[in-house]
């Protein structure tokens, strides 16, 4: 059964491969020459049939490229209307109930069998239809339906039978197939364990997979490495079997990892305390046996000892016992010690075919490794401000770990508190934002302690608390907190969390600690940047916009109130008597005077409004959306707010009053020079019509005021 499945199998390849077509061809050409008696025009149609053929053969395949499952589908439904036309041409020369006719049939119903059920059912829908047009209208054929319906059943039945019984058999095979292929895969798999080649379980799905494919070729290597050895020791030694035995991981059995032999050997496991084998081990050193007779029981010889002499010689990597080399051999004289001496270099070089390849993986791995960091600073350093580069780090930090949860924390040593700034993860959203004073939470002990906690990433008890009672990070088994650290300083931590044990071991954090200092870097110099903006934009007494700061966003407001049509006004202020406070009173609370005006401008600002010191002790705020009215109204909040300020001085309490100016967009001036022109005469005008008061510019000479 499976020889004929196998057949079905290549048949349905060759099917995809363009066959059906040649089959149709030929059969078109056959049909033209049985014609009796044959003309030139059936061989002409044959000829134009298999061109025709050909040239579309010739376009499927192009096309497969691009879009092989579409292809395959054309051409099973050209093959089957083709073979339809074929048919056609049979009964045009009165063969329709020959037994030829009946072979279209037969065509059709394989090819069915093996096209997808759609092209079939069109394709006997276009055949039926052919030929019962035919047979109905020509007139050359009796209209007879019932060999039609003959040919289409059982065209039907056959690929019903087909489709079924076939399919299946194919799905088995495809099933057994893939087994073997796992089988093998999961052989490699333990040789790569047994050889120590593959790390601590990765957490990454692609590196794991990665890592896989690499420990499978070296283990490849070390087989031809092994092999080769024990075959040249076993030639030029005489032997009947030399093999490789490997420890399992607790040390209790033995395992055959190579083996050359001429006889039968058991498969194993061995057990480690056995016998000869034992002893080997026992004694970490060769044991040679001679003079065997066939009653001496050796463990991996099922039957009666079949050799005379055996030798077994100890696998030690860097003094640890790994497994032991084998060699018996017919003969019943000893080994002599030039021969032990030849096998202990067989052992040798097996043992350096491994290391070599271990050595090697550990080369690839640290390649990956720097490759990911490599990528994770470029991340980092692309990033200019806090968001950027706290988004980068948890973004880099998946390249190393698979985590459910990361939070980074950002520690502010003047008031000792931690704020979350960046979660990701189910269920850390409330997180974000939340500020919770030094405890002895795990993020709090890493920023004291400098060191990433807990020391194994697991944390010991489930309640153990990461950021404060109040703030508890969703259930997770493994947690890594990584300290955030530049020269020394504690800038904060990165936190990660995963639902799986065991996924921040060794073979992770390392790296994630390399990762959490890049991090930190960056975020250093993302506030130093923020910090040299901040400088470059705001004023260093009040902390309010400075004049550069505040020409960039009247040019930008201005603009969008063109464009909107809104209106914008500018109030500009101005201490009165200035000078007279700095005489008497000193600079020191000429500055306290000109801060406190500036706290008063910004209580009485609203949120869209911008104020600036523009100098001195002139102050500018920038209303959006305000006519003049809603100015004056804020000019005077201004006025009287600082009339009502008292700034207490070694002389004894001071007040002052400002007088302040208004202009409104687009009244008062269409560009910021007109605007700015505008609001300082309309300052003038309230210190000119004696100070103290507010005045709004506007087009008639007189001047609105109030005081
Ligand atoms: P008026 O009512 O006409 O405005 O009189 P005034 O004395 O306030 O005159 P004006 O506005 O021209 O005076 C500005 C004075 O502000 C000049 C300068 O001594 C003082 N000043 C400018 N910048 C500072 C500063 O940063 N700190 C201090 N303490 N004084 C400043
Ligand atoms: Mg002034
Ligand atoms: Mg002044």
């Amino acid at each position: 059964m499976s020889r004929l499945v196998g057949a079905a199998y290549k048949a349905r390849q060759a099917l995809e491969q363009g066959v059906p077509l040649l089959v149709t061809a030929a059969l078109g050409a056959a049909a033209t020459l049985s014609s009796e008696p044959p003309s030139l025009l059936h061989y002409v149609g044959g000829a134009a049939c298999l061109v025709a053929l050909g040239a579309w053969h010739m376009r499927a395949r192009k096309r497969a490229v691009d879009d092989l499952e579409r292809t395959l589908a054309d051409l099973e439904l050209i093959a089957l209307a083709l073979v339809a036309v074929v048919g056609a041409a049979l009964g045009l020369d009165g063969h329709l109930d020959g037994p030829a006719h009946g072979a279209v049939y037969v065509v059709i119903g394989l090819a069915a069998a093996l096209a997808r059920p759609a092209s079939t059912a069109l394709g006997l829908v276009v055949l039926a239809t052919l030929e019962g047009s035919f047979r109905m209208f020509s007139g050359r054929v009796t209209p007879n339906l019932a060999p039609l319906l003959w040919h289409v059943g059982f065209a039907a039945i056959f690929a019903l039978l087909n489709h079924i019984t076939l399919r299946a058999e194919i799905g088995r095979l495809r099933v057994k197939a893939q087994r073997q292929v796992e089988q093998e895969l999961e052989r490699l798999h333990d040789a790569a364990r047994r050889y120590r080649l593959l790390g601590a379980p990765r957490t990454q799905h692609g590196s794991k997979a990665d890592e896989e494919r690499l420990a499978r070729s070296s283990v490849e290597e070390i087989h031809q490495a092994v092999l080769f050895a024990l075959d040249l020791v076993r030639n030029t030694l005489g032997l009947h079997t030399a093999m490789l035995l490997w420890l399992n991981e607790s040390g209790s059995h033995l395992r055959i990892a190579e083996l050359s032999t001429e006889g039968e050997v058991l498969d194993g496991p061995f057990l480690s305390g056995d016998g000869v084998l034992g002893a080997a081990l026992a004694r970490k050193d060769r044991v040679t046996l001679a003079g065997l007779k066939p009653g001496y029981k050796l463990p991996y010889y099922g039957g009666a000892c079949p050799v005379g002499a055996v030798c077994v010689l100890p696998v030690l990597e860097q003094k640890e016992l790994r497994g032991l080399l084998v060699a018996d051999r017919v003969a019943p004289g000893p080994f002599t010690e030039r021969e032990q001496e030849v096998l202990a270099s067989a052992v040798r070089q097996a043992v350096r075919a491994i290391s070599n390849e271990r050595l090697f993986i550990q080369l690839e791995r640290a390649k990956v490794e720097q490759g990911k960091l490599y990528r994770a600073s470029e991340a980092l350093g692309a990033a200019i401000n806090e968001a950027e580069v706290v988004e980068a780090a948890v973004r880099s930090a998946r390249e190393f770990a698979s985590f459910d949860f990361a939070a980074v924390t950002v520690y502010d040593p003047h008031d000792d508190t931690h704020e979350i700034r960046a979660v990701s993860g189910d269920g850390a959203e409330p997180l974000l934002g939340a500020r919770f004073h030094s405890n002895n939470g795990l993020v709090s002990m890493v920023v004291q302690n400098r060191h990433t906690l807990p020391y194994k990433g697991e944390l010991e008890e489930r309640c153990q608390v990461v950021f404060s009672d109040r703030l508890q990070m969703p259930p997770m088994a493994s947690v890594l907190v990584l300290p955030l650290m530049v020269h020394d300083r504690p800038l904060g931590t990165l936190v990660l969390g995963a639902r799986r044990r065991g996924v921040f071991g060794d073979a992770v954090r390392p790296t994630l600690e390399v990762l959490a200092r890049h991090v930190a870097v960056s975020l250093a110099n993302a506030r130093m940047l923020k910090k040299l903006e901040d400088l470059a934009t705001t004023d260093g007494l009040t902390g309010l916009l400075n004049k550069r700061a505040l020409l960039d966003m009247a040019a930008s407001k201005l603009a969008a109130a063109h464009r909107f049509r809104r209106k914008l006004s500018v109030v500009v202020t101005d201490i009165d008597f200035f000078k007279k406070v700095n005489d008497t009173y000193g600079h020191d609370v000429g500055d306290m005077v000109i801060k406190g005006l500036g706290e008063v401008l910004r209580r009485c600002k609203r949120n869209t409004d911008s104020v600036a010191r523009f100098g001195g002790e002139e102050f500018v705020v920038l209303c959006e959306e305000t006519d003049s009215q809603g100015a004056m109204l804020l000019a005077e909040r201004i006025r009287e707010e600082l009339g009502r300020t008292v700034f207490p001085t070694p002389k004894g309490p001071l007040r002052v009053t400002c007088s302040l100016g208004i202009a409104t967009f687009p009244e008062a001036g269409k560009d910021w020079d007109t605007l700015f022109k505008s609001a300082d005469e309309a300052l003038y005008a309230s210190k000119h019509g004696g100070r103290n008061r507010s005045t709004a510019w506007s087009p008639s000479a007189k001047k609105s005021s109030a005081a």
